[in-house]
């Protein structure tokens, strides 16, 4: 609950809890969405279950 609440600043990258950053006033962001992932940490958890999926149910 609390980790969703931590913003980051679009302007200085300071990590806050409040919506305008107390550093440089810039605006704060939920960082998660946007540039959190660029590798795409789970693709291979994604791609190997999705292959054990397949041959619990025998399909090719
Ligand atoms: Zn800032």
């Amino acid at each position: 609950m609390t980790r969703s609440l931590i913003l980051q600043c679009e302007r200085c990258h300071e990590f806050t809890l409040s919506e305008t950053c107390p550093r440089c006033k810039g605006v704060a962001k939920n960082p998660l969405p946007a540039k959190y992932s660029p590798e795409d940490p789970y693709g291979e958890y994604r791609r190997r279950l999705k292959r054990l999926t397949r041959q619990e149910r025998g399909t090719p």
